[in-house]
């Protein structure tokens, strides 16, 4: 626990480039300049990043082998008064990146953790995709052993929210075709290859077009990718969202439930038969 004598330091989490050095802002220059220690995944990979914006400030490893074993000590130092910016190789730590058990031990002891938001190759990707935004779910990688990949990808093949995914160069291909075979060649999705990077590529389509274009352009399966899948389109006249129902409670005050069900119907332009069945079950509970 935190002492009452010494104020603790704070954990800021930095988001850094995915491929342009532009994109690192001028908030997290200034923090990664002035904290006592920089954690980082590869010190070697983040020394080149740091001496580009001329910031001199200690590297320390943190990365998937040594992460949980460390944080009694970086806690430690953190309680001590230290100041430290957790960064990754690129993008927003702990997305499918080192940091979780750090981040989690250092809120369970009270400690101040300050985000510093920038790039993230999923949100990026989602942005341009021209899928739905709105509700999307974060798969991050896929198992690499194909049974254990296609069975994840039948559990979640039925998923109406957008996918988002991440994966290498050493699997995209299989991935795809994965993808194309349990979710159906017809379904909408979107290749970005390269994001801020000299190739950056966005490309969508049906799997069945994606799959060929990557078939016939061997040049594209070359770097980093995340892959944007549309979810399954619900069958929004069968069902009553949360307008449908706000609707229907209100008339519902001033009318039966058979009539209430036949304007509710006309408003909204769905069959009758779902709203009255709505208002059946709401007067039984
Ligand atoms: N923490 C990072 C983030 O916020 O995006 C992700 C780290 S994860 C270890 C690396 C994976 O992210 C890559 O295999 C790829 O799927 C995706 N990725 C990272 N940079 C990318 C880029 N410039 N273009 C496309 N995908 C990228």
């Amino acid at each position: 626990m935190i002492s009452n004598q010494t104020k603790a330091g704070v954990l800021y989490i930095v988001a850094t480039p995915i491929g342009n050095l532009d994109d690192l802002s001028p908030r997290a220059v200034s923090t990664l300049g002035k904290v006592d220690l920089v954690l980082a995944e590869d010190t070697r990979h983040s020394r080149k990043l740091l001496s580009h914006f001329g910031i001199k400030t200690s590297l320390f490893s943190l990365h998937e082998h040594n992460e949980k074993s460390k944080c009694d000590r970086l806690i430690n130092r953190l309680e001590q008064g230290k100041s430290m910016a957790l960064i990754s190789d690129a993008g927003t730590p702990l997305i499918s990146d080192p940091g979780f058990p750090l981040v989690s031990q250092a809120r369970r002891t009270g400690l101040e953790v300050v985000p510093l938001p920038g790039p993230c190759a999923a949100i990026a990707a989602l942005s341009v995709s021209g899928i739905g935004a709105d509700r999307f779910v974060f798969e991050g990688f896929l198992p690499a052993k194909p049974g254990r990949r296609r069975r994840r990808l039948e559990a979640i093949a039925g998923e109406e929210r957008t996918l988002i995914f991440y994966e290498s160069v050493h699997r995209i291909e299989a991935m795809m075709a994965d993808l194309e075979a349990v979710f159906g060649l017809q379904r909408q999705a979107v290749v970005a290859r390269e994001l801020t990077k000299m190739f950056e590529t966005v490309k969508a389509g049906t799997l069945a077009e994606l799959n060929q274009w990557l078939r016939a352009s061997p040049q594209q399966v070359r770097g980093e990718f995340v892959v944007v899948v549309e979810g399954v389109p619900q069958p929004e006249k069968t069902s009553l969202d949360g307008e449908d129902c706000r609707i229907m409670g209100l008339l519902l005050e001033l009318l039966p439930p058979g009539k209430a069900a036949e304007a509710a119907a006309k408003i909204r332009n769905k069959p009758r038969k779902i709203f009255y069945q709505w208002a059946l079950e709401a007067r039984d509970h």
